[in-house]
């Protein structure tokens, strides 16, 4: 589903990816670990083609986003085309970026409704499932002012789950949390993964890792320094780097 081959990524003088391999199968769970500035939120924005990368190949169910083969050419996509192709993929950051002037069911309803030019109606439907699944039914008319934090996070993994993505990427979506928040969150996550999506995970929750992920990925200084099962990751890591760090989250 998602291949990252020999990525290389600069931001200015800094060489922040340097050659990272990692792949995730259909269905499978992966967990990003790493420190901070260890390039996470940087890959994440790669995949999403939203910062092009410097070198290497990253595919998404097959295709390339941002270019396209066309008479055994590549060539770079237009705008257009590249929002088309990240429709894809459901983003949900650290901080809540729902639209603050829609309650939460039209938050979750506007792309079906404005992108996938879906009728309203089955969109409103779908919409209510979705909010089910998260467990914000309750709330469906509520605006994101008027709810805490976890409930927002939890609204918009609702809305990115709307736009029927074939991949969910989360960059650390309970670190800006109250502590008391982040439990219902994980639970929904856990949710989203039972029900078969592929995903890549940014996360500092250990404890998340361990019982849903298939895979860990540890990071560190632009580099994938460990990638497996995520017991033997957790538990027994190869590097002294992923020791330490594990050390410090715990
Ligand atoms: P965190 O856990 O703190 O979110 P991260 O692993 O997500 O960290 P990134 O945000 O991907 O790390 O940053 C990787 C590196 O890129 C860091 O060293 C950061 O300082 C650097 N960086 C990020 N944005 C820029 C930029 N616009 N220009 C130059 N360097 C940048
Ligand atoms: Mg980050």
């Amino acid at each position: 589903m998602l291949k990252i081959e020999g990525v290389n990524k600069w931001l200015g003088d800094n060489h922040v990816l340097r050659g990272v391999d990692i792949t995730v199968r259909t269905g499978e769970i992966v967990c990003v670990l790493g420190p901070s500035g260890s390039g996470k939120s940087t890959l994440l924005r790669c995949i999403n083609h939203l910062d092009p990368v410097d070198g290497g190949i990253i595919e998404v169910a097959g295709k390339r986003i941002g270019y396209e083969l066309r008479g055994g050419v590549l060539y770079e996509q237009d705008e257009r085309a590249v929002a088309k192709a990240r429709q894809h993929i459901g983003m949900v950051f650290q901080h809540f970026n729902l639209f603050g002037h829609m309650t939460a069911l039209e938050n979750v309803i506007y792309g079906p409704v404005k992108i996938l030019k879906r009728p309203r109606k089955e969109s409103i439907d779908k919409a209510r499932d979705l909010l089910a699944l998260v467990g914000m039914s309750e709330r469906a008319g509520a605006h994101p002012g008027q709810l805490s934090g976890g409930q927002q996070q939890r609204v918009a993994i609702a809305r990115a789950l709307a736009m029927e993505p074939r991949l969910m990427m989360f960059d650390e979506p309970t670190s800006a949390l109250d502590p008391e928040l982040v439990g219902e969150v994980l639970t929904t996550m856990r949710k989203v993964a039972d029900e078969g999506m592929t995903m890549l995970v940014v996360t500092h929750e250990i404890g998340f890792a361990r019982e849903v992920a298939d895979r860990v990925v540890f990071m560190d200084q632009g580099r994938v320094l460990e990638d497996g099962p995520a017991r033997d990751v957790l538990d027994n890591p190869v590097h002294e780097r992923t020791a330490t760090f594990l050390r410090r989250v715990r």
